[in-house]
């Protein structure tokens, strides 16, 4: 078993590929509310979750619920690709602004297997080369994020994910 450490009053970060099984883990690991999640917010603002068109206003409201989770002293995970530094960037600036620590879950799944995946949902339509981009930003990103303001980055392989615990911590 690997125990996964985290904020019981601050910010987790899923990061992973579309398909890399984020919303999958968060359902398993943490309870419906503690999830936030930019596909719920983008059916909120747009009546689908997969507009993209509605990722900056979805992604508006999203940051507002985290920012005021993170004041109430809730645990808050973030179900988002976060693939890249510049969303990683503002989430960690509302957890400082709240004082609150952020660690990061990144689901480190082989293109291969999360382009397989999602070639069986009926919940998403894009296609490989969406994975094969957001692959390219999540090898940049295991080099970047321990230096940008997250304390743990639990790094999980498929092998890793079903023998793994979350255990939220007070600091
Ligand atoms: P997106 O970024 O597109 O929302 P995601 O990272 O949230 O993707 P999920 O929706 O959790 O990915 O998982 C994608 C598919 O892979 C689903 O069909 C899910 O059932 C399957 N899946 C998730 N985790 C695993 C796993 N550990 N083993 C096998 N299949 C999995
Ligand atoms: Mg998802």
């Amino acid at each position: 078993v690997r125990e996964l450490r985290v904020p019981a009053n601050g910010l987790v970060l899923l990061v992973g590929v579309s398909g890399s099984g984020k919303s999958t883990f968060a359902a398993t690991h943490f309870a419906p509310s503690q999830v936030v999640s930019s596909d719920a917010y983008r059916a909120i603002v747009s009546g689908d979750a997969n507009d993209q068109s509605a990722t900056a206003d979805a992604f508006e409201l999203l940051h507002h619920v985290v920012d005021v989770r993170l004041r109430r002293g809730l645990l808050t995970v973030v179900d988002a690709t976060n693939v890249q530094s510049s969303a990683r960037a503002s989430l960690v600036k509302v957890a400082k602004a709240n004082h609150v620590l952020v660690d990061a879950i990144v689901l480190d799944v082989p293109e291969s297997v999360a382009v397989e995946r999602n070639r069986a949902r009926t919940d998403r339509e894009h296609g490989a080369h969406v994975v094969a981009r957001q692959r390219g930003d999540l090898r940049r990103s295991l080099r970047s994020i321990r230096k940008e303001g997250v304390r743990r980055v639990h790094v999980l392989t498929p092998e890793d994910v079903a023998g793994a615990v979350v255990v939220p911590e007070r600091p």
